[in-house]
């Protein structure tokens, strides 16, 4: 039988079984463990030391107890340490993307996904490059500088080579004063060789869903096709990193298996890479299975409820601190101004989750992934963001820095954000507003920028910033940031 090593490159050692069933016995042992869960919860309060401050993080047995505990004041301290974490390493700062999808043909089965091969209604669809042109275009258009990559798995319509092309373009296309900046790819499973390409093909993060932890379960989720292999699946971050990519983004597909068990399973992820690697997972994202076009999410048994979510995200950010937090338009408006509160950092905006959706007029388009929740355009999550106290972030400046990896992290931990990462929001919040926002959403901006360049502690930084909000602002643009 496999024994639970963090340190192991077997996915059933660190992501190992018995370890998850111990951890949930003993959080349920100590669900109501008083003292116990006062030093858990002390332990992972934000410390201030001389340069900045730290946070401990949390075990998944730690992090497990406090997911097991239903004591509602204990509910509330926790929802109260993650935005207290969020804001002393994030800042009010949430980052914006959009997903692009490029093809939807798969050669998978898995049960929970409208792209599986054996579905005869959704139109296949691939973006050429002059699609993948004018997609880009129009998501230039609404104000989008980052982006994250979608396919299905497709070794003959879809192999790296078309990714890769499709990723060229991508940074090819400069339309007025737009341009992408980062771009990030949800792509399946693949070879350190192939990541080794990506990562010279100057990708952000790379993402990759486990789906679920839970072995037996993910083999009947994906009963066909190279997805059903768990652990090539599970070890493909190990090989992403060995090819050189250094921040990744792990997720579970919340709804296919008991929500304990993904929960403990996808922080001992996040140790593991932080135990081989030497640095956490970059982003955790937290999605929710949706309705699609053939998918009916209440066929399957284990769905949660909306406090049960806020809770499981508020878990993760006190076990992670340093990790990204990502919500995307699965979720309606109301769960994710819920979430935005506890610990969440970045969010999708005017999304569409079909093939050459953003040129198209009509939706539901018919190739779409799944249901949006959150259908409001990128200048409405703009403006709502910013009258919920968040400042709505357009920086790449840490990918373009070469700030990745455990760099990053050391920029978090040394207090720098409000230095650093604060400013340049607002450069790149102005620009925003000059070239794409509506008349309410800038004059609620230039308000906004102008009280936050206030909070920036150092003068020198503080006038720098704001001298370059006023070049923007007369058309007189630097591509500046700290
Ligand atoms: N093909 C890639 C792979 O195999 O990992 C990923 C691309 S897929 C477009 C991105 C993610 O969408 C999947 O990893 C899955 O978690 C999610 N997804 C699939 N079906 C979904 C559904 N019905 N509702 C919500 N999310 C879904």
């Amino acid at each position: 039988m496999a024994v639970y090593n963090p340190k192991s490159p077997k996915a059933e050692e660190f992501i190992n079984d018995a370890e998850i069933r111990e951890t949930l016995a003993y959080a349920e042992e100590n669900k109501n463990n008083k003292e116990l869960i006062a030093q858990i919860l002390e332990k992972a309060r934000p410390k201030k030391t001389e340069t900045g401050c730290v946070c401990a993080g949390l075990t998944h047995r730690e992090a497990s107890v406090l997911l097991a505990c239903e004591d509602p004041q204990v509910t509330e301290k926790i929802y109260e340490i993650a935005e207290e974490i969020k804001l002393a390493f994030y800042g009010n700062r949430i980052v914006i993307f959009a997903p692009l999808y490029l093809s939807n043909y798969c050669v998978n089965g898995c049960l929970y996904c409208p792209y599986h091969m054996k579905n005869r209604t959704i139109p296949r669809r691939k973006l050429t490059q002059e699609e993948v042109r004018a997609e880009v275009t129009a998501l230039q258009d609404m104000g989008h500088k980052r982006l994250a990559i979608e396919a299905g798995e497709d070794p003959v319509n879809n192999p790296i080579e078309y990714i890769l092309e499709c990723i060229q373009t991508i940074y090819s296309v400069h339309h007025k004063n737009g341009d992408i900046r980062r771009v990030n790819v949800n792509i399946a499973a693949t070879t350190v060789e192939n990541y080794r390409k990506l990562k010279e093909a100057g990708i952000g993060t790379y993402i990759l869903f486990q789906e679920t932890y839970h072995k037996e379960s993910y083999l009947k989720l994906h009963p066909t096709g190279p997805k059903h292999d768990y652990d090539y699946h599970t070890e493909a971050m190990d090989r992403a990193m060995e090819g050189g990519i250094d921040d990744v983004g792990l997720g579970v597909l919340f709804g296919l298996e008991l929500y304990k068990y993904e929960f403990a399973g996808l922080i001992m992820h996040a140790e593991h890479l932080e135990a081989v690697h030497g640095v956490g997972p970059h982003t955790i994202s937290v999605p929710r299975l949706k309705r699609a076009d053939d998918i009916d999410p209440d066929d399957f048994d284990n769905g949660i409820d909306d406090e049960t979510f806020a809770k499981i995200t508020a878990c993760i950010r006190l076990a992670v601190p340093y990790t990204g937090m990502i919500i995307s338009t699965r979720e309606t408006e109301e769960v994710r101004a819920k979430l935005l509160n506890l610990g969440i950092s970045q969010v999708s905006g005017g999304s569409r989750t079909s093939v050459g959706g953003y040129t198209e007029e009509e939706r539901p388009h018919d190739t779409e992934q799944f249901d949006v929740s959150d259908q409001r355009s990128l200048d409405e999550v703009v403006r709502w963001l910013m009258e919920n106290g968040h400042i709505p972030s357009f920086c790449t400046a840490c990918y373009r820095e070469g700030r990745t990896g455990d760099r990053f992290m050391s920029l978090c931990k040394n207090g720098q954000i409000l230095n650093c990462c604060h400013p340049n929001a607002l450069m790149t919040l102005s620009e925003y507003l000059e070239d794409y926002a509506s008349e309410e959403t800038k004059q609620k901006g230039y308000d906004v920028v102008e009280a936050e360049l206030e909070r920036i502690p150092k003068d020198k930084v503080r006038n720098i910033a704001r001298q370059n909000i006023r070049d923007i602002r007369n058309s007189n643009r630097r591509d500046f940031r700290f």
